[in-house]
């Protein structure tokens, strides 16, 4: 067998190789590739994933797209997306036909399959929020299986695919519970969607209005991956104790940090990472983003390896600074 590379399945661009590639085109070749492609890799848009070196497995990518609305209720529109459809052309889609709930998750990247397996979040909103259960295949046996939503164990940047079902199912379909418009309301507690709004003298915002300038901000603060290959955030935000807070806010005055419950709360890793002296620095053609430090660009690394062996250098400094443990968010292979 000839080895493929990988390089246009990964939005860090290295070019590693894998035994073979196969794609589908419909949920019936899914389940196809689920019973005889023996422990594969999957691929949406490969935007949060890393591969550290050549891998000696299959790849299976998905690229089975369709949204189709199966029940309408006088305040909700239930939808159904094939796991290949692109988020952000759902988003466009819900935004179209005047249904809330996802607008403030515009312009992620990656594909729909990929959305549950880390419980895709931005900007006060996340999957689960709209999310009613999926369908996935089981690596094997290719049956079938439909979980809902207290099945999948959502949590911040996690649930069961990221656990226990890691590499045993394929998520071939999910289900979303989408608010007319008259019934929805719109989610603009995360403070810089006010602010801009205001900016705008936009005194009663539409759907559109929030997804226009959720997709405003995000262009001007976070890296195109085309320019900049990178896979968004590589940490996940850590959760803290409020006495561990206490205790750092004696050196780090100014630590920023959101209420989780009465005893933790959640501080932003890009400003520990960036208040370590990471922001913009680079090794061996890898760095932080200049602008938003929990971002690592691959500047000109052709290996995977690198990318990964700086990330650590930044959990290392991280911990040994705030004594914190800043886990990955993205996915290694
Ligand atoms: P991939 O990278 O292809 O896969 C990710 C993981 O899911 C892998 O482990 C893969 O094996 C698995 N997987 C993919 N599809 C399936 C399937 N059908 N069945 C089973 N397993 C599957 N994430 C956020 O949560 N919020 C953000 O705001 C955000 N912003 C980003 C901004 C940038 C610039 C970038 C590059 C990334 C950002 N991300 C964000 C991360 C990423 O876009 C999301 O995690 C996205 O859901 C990944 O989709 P994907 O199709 O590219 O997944
Ligand atoms: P930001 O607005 O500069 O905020 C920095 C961090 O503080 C965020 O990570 C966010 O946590 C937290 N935060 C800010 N305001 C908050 C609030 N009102 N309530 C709770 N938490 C708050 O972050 P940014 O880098 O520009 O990203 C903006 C949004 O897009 C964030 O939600 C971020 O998660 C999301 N995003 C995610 C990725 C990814 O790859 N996962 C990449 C880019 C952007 P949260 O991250 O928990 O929201």
């Amino acid at each position: 067998m000839v080895p493929r590379s990988l390089l246009n399945l990964n939005t860090f661009r290295v070019d590693h190789s894998c035994r073979s590639i196969s794609y589908t085109n419909s949920s019936n070749d899914l389940v196809d590739l689920a019973k005889t492609i023996n422990k594969p890799i999957i691929v949406g848009g490969g935007s949060n994933i890393l591969f550290v070196d050549d891998v000696d497995r299959d790849v299976i990518v998905i690229n089975h797209e369709g949204i189709e609305v199966i029940k309408t209720t006088n305040k909700y529109v239930y939808i159904r997306v094939q796991a290949g459809t692109n988020w952000h052309q759902l988003v466009l889609w819900a935004i179209e036909n005047d249904l809330g709930g996802i607008e403030n998750l515009s312009l992620i990247p990656g594909k729909c399959g990929a959305a549950p397996m880390q419980n895709i979040g931005a900007y006060g909103v996340e999957l689960k929020n709209v999310f009613v259960e999926l369908e996935c295949v089981k690596i094997g046996t290719g049956e079938r299986w439909v979980l809902h939503k207290e099945d999948c164990l959502f949590g911040y940047r996690e649930s069961i695919f990221k656990g226990e079902l890691k590499d045993k199912v394929i998520i071939d379909n999910i289900t979303l519970r989408l608010t007319t418009n008259s019934n929805h309301t719109l989610n603009r507690d995360y403070g810089i969607i006010n602010d801009k709004l205001d900016d705008l003298k936009v005194k009663k915002p539409t759907i559109k209005d929030i997804s226009d300038v959720i997709i405003d901000i995000r262009k001007s603060k976070l890296p195109d991956p085309k320019e900049y290959p990178n896979a968004g955030s590589f940490f996940k935000n850590p959760i803290i104790s409020t006495v561990k807070l206490k205790s750092l806010k004696s050196t780090y005055k100014y630590i920023p940090s959101y209420v989780i419950d009465n005893d933790s709360v959640k501080v932003p890793a890009g400003w520990l990472i960036d208040k370590a002296g990471w922001k913009g620095k680079q090794i061996n053609g890898v760095g932080t983003y200049k602008h938003q430090a929990l971002v690592i660009v691959n500047h000109s690394a052709r290996s995977g390896k690198e990318i990964l062996e700086f990330s650590k250098l930044i959990q290392d400094d991280v911990l040994e600074k705030y004594g914190i443990k800043i886990e990955r968010e993205v996915n290694v292979y």
